[in-house]
């Protein structure tokens, strides 16, 4: 299943193949101030304080609790991240095949879409985490060209709006840690952050400058290695 964006938004942005995975881009020369998508999720999960840890495993279980099979497909068809499973998360998700009677396999592979996905949700007294599909086909940078904003008075709608002008065929990206200040951080201290909160290492232009000669030939997983410890 493709995702389509809203005929307002097809304008400015589109949804296309770049470099492995399908990227929103810019489709037109993009003002600086201007919104480029506006969304609301496929599936969302109002959290408490203590239950922010297992943001991921409660979204996945509301999408089964609820069986909204549109939900459930259009989150099958997100971007899909791998890692080890802790094993707090293993021991859920068994559980939850069970319970909901899905194939382990599947739904673990849902899960990893699911927890690579989410977006961490708090305006107006919420908190919480959903599947914007759109938004999360843009990517993470330290140099972003975009912003996340909630919409005030439409709860659970989320906008991109650029931050800076942009060129068309320019993949569209913004910080995943919302705060300007992460920006502002080393590559040391940038990527153990992105590690820890969503398990990937940036490969932003950024990212690749400044990244230190002595382990920029190591391969991915030793990297990630390298950082648990140190951490
Ligand atoms: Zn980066």
């Amino acid at each position: 299943m493709t995702v389509s964006l809203p005929a307002a938004y097809a304008e400015l942005v589109r949804i296309e193949r770049w470099g492995e995975e399908r990227q929103l881009l810019a489709a037109a020369a993009i003002e600086p101030g201007a919104v480029l998508v506006a969304e609301y999720p496929i599936a969302f999960v109002e959290v408490q304080p203590h239950e922010e840890d297992d943001g991921a495993l409660l979204l996945l279980e509301s999408i089964l609790a609820t069986q909204d099979r549109e939900a459930h497909d259009r989150a099958a068809d997100l971007k899909l991240g791998v890692w080890t499973l802790s094993g707090r998360e293993t021991e859920r998700l068994a559980h939850y095949a069970a319970v909901y009677r899905r194939n382990p396999k599947k739904l673990t592979q849902l899960y990893h879409r699911v927890a690579a996905n989410n977006i961490r949700y708090a305006q107006g007294g919420v908190i919480g985490y959903g599947l914007w599909p759109i938004v999360s086909r843009s990517n993470h940078s330290c140099d972003p060209n975009a912003r996340l904003g909630a919409s005030e008075g439409q709860p659970l709608l989320e906008l991109l709006i650029a931050t800076r002008p942009i060129a068309p065929g320019t993949a569209i990206c913004w910080n995943y840690l919302g705060d300007d200040s992460f920006l502002a951080l080393d590559w040391f201290a940038r990527n153990a952050q992105l590690l820890k909160d969503f398990r990937f290492l940036c490969r932003c232009s950024r990212c690749e400058a400044e990244r230190p000669p002595e382990i920029a030939a190591l391969p991915k997983a030793q990297i990630a290695a390298w950082f648990q410890r140190i951490g």
